[in-house]
C-alpha cells in the first residue's frame, strides 16, 4: 500500500503546526516549522500574510489530514478505520481515535521504545517485536487489553536495544499501557480511552468530513 515517503516536516508547515513526526529533533531549534512557520511551496510566504476565510470544507479536511499524518497512515486505511468506528457502538468520532491509538506502531511508540511512531513502524516491519509470544510485523494490527509486547530476544542483543532501556526510562506511559523496562516489555492493561488521546484532535471534523 502506498504510503508517504517525502519530506515529512513538510507536512508540519502544511498543517501550519508542530505534529512531531521526527522525535528528538523536534524538539531542537533544526525543527523546520520553528525555522520556517509558513505553509511550503513557492507562495507559501505569501499565504502566510494573506487575509481569507477558511471555509468548513476546508478546517474538516485539514483536521483529517492532520490526524491520518500524525499517525502515518494512508487515506485508504484511514477511511476504512472510518468505517470499522461507523459501525460500533458509540460516538464514530472516539472509536476512530481509539482504533488509531491501539495500533501496534503507536503503542510501541507510546511505551517510549522509538523515537517517534514512523520510526515504531519501522521497528515493528523488521520484526523486532513479539504480541503474545508471537512474532508480528504488522504495525497496523490492533493491540487489544491484556496483550503482551515485548522485544524479541534476538533482538536485544543489538546496539540499539542495548541503550534503549536508558533512552524510554525518562519518557511517561499512558495509564492505559504497563511497561516493564529490564525485559524490555509492555502491556495493554484497558482500551484507551478519549481521554487518554490528545485532546487537540477535533474528531468531530473529521467526522463531519466524511459525512458530506
Ligand atoms: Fe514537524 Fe518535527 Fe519536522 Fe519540526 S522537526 S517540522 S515538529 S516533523
Amino acid at each position: 500500500m502506498a504510503r508517504y515517503i517525502g519530506p515529512v516536516c513538510k507536512l508540519c508547515r502544511r498543517e501550519g503546526e508542530k505534529l512531531f513526526l521526527k522525535g528528538q529533533r523536534c524538539f531542537t531549534p533544526k525543527c523546520a516549522f520553528e525555522r520556517r512557520g509558513y505553509p511550503p511551496g513557492d507562495h507559501g510566504r505569501d499565504a502566510q500574510w494573506r487575509r481569507r476565510r477558511v471555509s468548513d470544507y476546508s478546517r474538516q479536511l485539514r483536521e483529517k489530514q492532520k490526524t491520518r499524518r500524525i499517525y502515518g497512515v494512508t487515506e485508504r486505511q484511514f477511511r476504512r478505520y472510518y468505517r470499522i468506528a461507523a459501525q460500533q457502538r458509540g460516538l464514530t468520532g472516539e472509536n476512530l481515535l481509539k482504533m488509531l491509538e491501539s495500533r501496534l506502531d503507536n503503542v510501541v511508540y507510546r511505551l517510549g521504545y522509538s523515537e517517534s511512531r514512523a520510526h515504531a513502524r519501522m521497528l515493528v516491519t523488521h520484526g523486532h517485536f513479539n504480541v503474545n509470544g508471537r512474532r508480528t510485523d504488522v504495525p497496523s494490527m490492533l493491540v487489544q487489553p491484556g496483550d503482551a509486547i515485548e522485544v524479541r530476544e534476538g533482538s536485544r542483543k543489538r546496539t540499539f536495544f542495548q541503550g534503549l532501556a536508558d533512552i524510554a526510562e525518562p519518557k511517561t506511559v499512558p495509564a492505559w499501557l504497563e511497561r516493564d523496562l529490564s525485559d524490555l516489555s509492555g502491556k495493554m492493561l484497558v482500551a484507551p480511552e478519549r481521554t487518554d488521546i490528545d485532546a487537540s484532535l477535533n474528531d468531530q471534523l473529521i467526522v463531519e468530513f466524511y459525512s458530506r
